[in-house]
């Protein structure tokens, strides 16, 4: 019985131009689906899908950015802009090319056995990324610690893993996020902290007034959220500045 109360669930769920009764109905709607979804499997999905109208998805970046800078007011023939559409195609794949690599393998390929229990932190951490809201960057600083749990990682990947996910079009809240679920993850420690402090183009050269603030935001996982001894020590750390040292 659950059988035929699927089959009836699928067929209703396919169109509504079939027959809900009689199995020829039913067994034609389930080719139908089948056939769909074979359809679907084949059918090579583009790297970037679009809904553009064909004028646009034929144009090439540059036509874009050259059609952009018409738009902007600018004369793209001028000289100092003949280039400037290839120049940006470059700037921009090089600014988001962190879709391309994997997080967790990364960190996989440095994986070490210890008895090391204490905190590790690897702090000032120069970031740069893009905000996706306006494809302006934001910069700053990522502070990155984790108590170990019989594993722990090159040190030198965690600057890493920061630059792959800086390298995408990001909001600062979801790069905290990221980096410190790909750490819990891949390691598995007692706990992970990430702290951002970044300052936003789209907002420092927008509105006078906010040209010095910085937007922090923090990620804390396991033992770091759950004792506030822990997350104070983080904190206390990495609120010592580097002259200090
Ligand atoms: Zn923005």
């Amino acid at each position: 019985m659950p059988v035929k109360e699927n089959r009836q669930g699928r067929i209703v769920i396919l169109s509504g131009v079939f027959c809900r009764e009689g199995s020829m109905q039913v067994e034609f709607a389930e080719e139908v689906l089948n056939y769909s979804i074979t359809r679907l499997q084949n059918y090579s999905i583009p790297m970037n899908p679009t809904t553009e109208p064909t004028t646009l998805t034929s144009a090439t970046f540059e036509d874009l950015i050259r059609e952009m800078i018409v738009r902007l007011g600018e004369d793209p023939n001028r000289e100092g802009l003949q280039l400037t559409p290839e120049r940006v195609r470059k700037s921009l794949q090089f600014l988001t090319r962190g879709y391309s690599e994997d997080p967790e393998t990364l960190l996989k390929g440095a994986l070490f056995t210890v008895s090391y229990d204490e905190m590790v932190i690897v702090k000032d951490i120069e970031m740069f990324s893009l905000c996706e809201h306006h494809l302006l960057p934001f910069f700053g600083k990522v502070h990155v610690a984790y108590i170990p749990n019989g594993k722990v990682i090159g040190l030198s990947k965690v600057p890493r893993l920061i630059e792959l996910f800086s390298r995408r079009l990001q909001i600062q809240e979801r790069l905290t996020t990221q980096i410190a679920e790909t750490i819990q993850k891949v390691i598995e420690p007692q706990g992970v902290g990430v702290v951002i402090e970044a300052r936003h183009l789209c907002m420092m050269m927008r509105g006078v007034e906010k040209q010095h603030s910085e937007a922090v935001t923090s990620s804390m996982l396991g033992c770091f959220r759950e004792e506030q001894e822990t997350r104070q020590e983080f904190l206390s750390l990495i609120r010592q500045r580097s002259n200090s040292v």
